[in-house]
């Protein structure tokens, strides 16, 4: 099946080296890094499960950081399922059209679409948009 291509700007965020997730505006980012389970005062915990809060003043400095970068990403029909009345989580289901991997992501009930995904089939990073 042949997909249509859009040209977006994702922001991913990273600490160090290590690139933690990714989002389409730099506020969702910014939200993204926060709510990771790697953010954190790193002296309030025995173990050294946290990263750290502080941002990085450079793309290769100690800290998180968000790159903003331009990609094509790909267009593909996703499904959002769940009971929201019962309280059930919702689930975004997506099919990677590379590897054929289906996908089925803990959504938040008020998401929009479209969703940035990533499937991890490929040495370089594939975006996709699901729409639903
Ligand atoms: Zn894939």
């Amino acid at each position: 099946m042949e997909f249509e291509t859009s040209e977006i700007t994702v922001y991913e965020y990273r600490w160090g080296r290590r690139l933690c997730g990714f989002a389409l505006t730099r506020d969702s980012a910014v939200e993204g890094v926060q709510n990771h389970y790697l953010y954190g005062e790193r002296e309030n915990t025995e173990a050294d499960s946290f990263l750290g809060t502080k941002w990085a003043e450079s793309n290769d400095g100690d800290g998180w950081w968000i790159e903003p970068k331009t990609v094509f990403a790909v267009k593909l029909p996703g499904n959002l399922k769940g009971n929201f009345a019962e309280g059930e989580t919702a689930h975004l289901i997506w099919q990677c059209p590379h590897c054929g991997e289906y996908y089925s992501d803990d959504t938040a009930e008020d998401t929009a679409s479209p969703q940035l995904v990533c499937c991890s089939c490929s040495r370089v990073k594939k975006y996709y948009l699901v729409e639903f």
